[in-house]
């Protein structure tokens, strides 16, 4: 008797996935499969019975998946990188993500093995080898190229990129550009009154956030390293702690702190600086009400209260950044820090968003001495934002190749940025199939990093953690296919100056 054809299972459906009994009947990329589906029956599932998806091969019938817990596992997802999770896998899936927030397990339960080709050339699936070999020859051959992306990788992989880069004499830049670029160019005009976010768990009695959502963005942070946790010298958490949230909206976040001060759009840099001048006893006009939203009454009292504190933390966010005045906005913000340690401590942190931005920042920083937007062309590191940052230079239409890394500019830059990246040739490094690894000449399908592949990433207060992998995967990582590129880069210059590589 033959055997009966293999089992596929659906790789997405409906909401309610998870309690469908998937029958497929069909074999080929997309198959039209049956969802039988428990709420049928209540009605409230749509009349959309039939559901055309894509599939993935389902393992064995006879095989059952190993199941494992991986204890102290890191959460990617964003720049909080919580280390306590832990991790039901059951063959290539994790299937529990205990402590993790509603985003963690997001990010846990949707990467999984999918039925991808190691790579794709010119939009056809390719082998390893072949696609090293092209990458190489476009990046070899670039006279402008552009190194991007950066912050979901491990900062092994990181270390790679700025080498390859560094050989072809690229632009390299990371996702820090478009978020908190700015910050890190304050950073090198004001400097950074800091501390890590242990501290600020056991020290903290007041926190300023400014401009940022912990409570949807960072979902962990409120209580695990800043608002409830009970510390060393704040034994009742909560208790023993003020919040504020500035903010041109009222957010979640707002519900969860003491007060909440809705600011003016546009105005950060003129409240930041108003408060730098009540700190230090310095009138302040009334009209500052009219500019920012805020009283002077309120203003003055809240400049007491931080000069009252024991210890104090502004977190802020891309509502600081990504606003009218953008790095002297954050230098305010870091220079008020500054100034307040003239009468107790406190500290301003960035709330990162990307779980490895924060690494990225330091390998490009430790390896060029600038955090983002380097020139390399000239066998040394350039710096200057809004020349060598990639939105910029690719709506100018400077750069004729790029490298992405774990990044999808094609769905956020803008449209003349995105244009030009479509017409040069591009070489993507991604575990899914975003909008830029369709359009690119070379994509990379890799282990995604954390869960497949260990290495290290840096927490938002600049910390290195380890990642402990769940579960192995086919596809290489980031690191793997970087350092075959360098090493075939090197070949090619190597041969061009007629030397060998030995
Ligand atoms: S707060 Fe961030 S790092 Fe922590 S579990 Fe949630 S998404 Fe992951």
């Amino acid at each position: 008797m033959p055997s009966p054809p293999p089992r596929r299972r659906a790789a997405f459906c409906c909401p309610a996935f998870s309690a469908a009994v998937f029958i497929g009947y069909n074999s080929g990329a997309t198959a039209r499969t049956v969802c039988v589906c428990p709420k049928w029956s209540e009605g409230n599932h749509g009349l959309e019975r039939f559901h055309t998806m894509s599939i993935a091969e389902e393992p064995a019938k006879t095989e059952t998946p190993e199941l494992k817990v991986v204890s102290d596992a890191t959460c990617t997802f964003c720049g909080c990188v919580c280390d306590d999770m832990e991790l039901t896998v059951e063959g290539n899936r994790i299937t529990k993500a205990k402590n993790a927030c509603v985003l963690g397990k997001a990010w846990f339960f949707n990467h999984h093995i999918e039925n991808e080709p190691e790579a794709t050339v010119d939009g056809q699936p390719s082998t390893y080898d072949v696609a090293i070999e092209r990458a190489a020859d476009i990046l070899y051959s670039a006279t402008y190229p552009v190194t991007y992306g950066l912050s979901d990788t491990t900062c092994e992989a990181q270390r790679k990129a700025v080498a390859i880069t560094d050989w072809i004499g690229g632009c390299l830049d990371t996702t820090t550009s478009v978020c908190h670029g700015p910050s890190g160019m304050a950073f090198q005009g004001v400097g950074e009154v800091t501390c890590s976010l242990g501290e600020i768990k056991h020290r903290a009695d007041f926190l300023l956030y400014w401009g940022g959502n912990p409570a949807e963005s960072h979902p962990r942070h409120f209580t695990r390293y800043s608002l409830m946790p009970k510390g060393r010298h704040v034994p009742r958490g909560r208790k023993d702690r003020t919040a504020v949230l500035i903010d041109v909206r009222k957010t979640k976040s707002a519900k969860a702190v003491d007060i909440f001060l809705q600011l003016k759009p546009r105005s950060d840099f003129e409240l930041a600086w108003a408060l730098r001048g009540l700190i230090r006893g310095i009138e302040i006009d009334p009209s500052i009400e009219q500019k920012t939203g805020i009283p002077l009454e309120t203003l003055t009292d809240l400049a007491e209260r931080m000069k009252q504190a024991r210890f104090g933390a502004i977190l802020f966010g891309m509502g600081v950044t990504m606003t009218r005045g953008k790095h002297l906005n954050s230098e305010a913000v870091l220079s008020l820090a500054r100034d307040l340690n003239k009468y107790t401590r406190w500290v301003a942190k960035p709330m990162r968003g990307h779980g490895n931005v924060t690494g990225a920042d330091n390998v490009v920083s430790w390896s060029t001495g600038y955090p983002f937007g380097v020139n390399l062309a000239r066998g040394y590191p350039r710096f200057n934002p809004g020349e060598y940052t990639t939105s910029d230079l690719l709506a100018r239409g400077e750069a004729d190749a790029a490298l992405i890394i774990a990044s999808d500019p094609m769905s956020n830059f803008s449209q003349p940025a995105r244009d030009h990246l479509a017409k040069i040739p591009v070489v993507v490094l991604d575990p899914k199939r975003s909008d830029t690894a369709r359009a690119a000449a070379v994509h990379f399908t890799t282990a995604t990093y954390g869960i497949n592949t260990p290495g290290t990433v840096y927490r938002m207060d600049d910390i290195p953690i380890p990642l402990r992998p769940a579960f192995d995967s086919p596809y290489r990582s980031d690191l793997e296919i970087l350092t075959a590129i360098e090493k075939r880069i090197r070949e090619k210059q190597f041969a061009a100056a007629g030397v060998t590589s030995d």
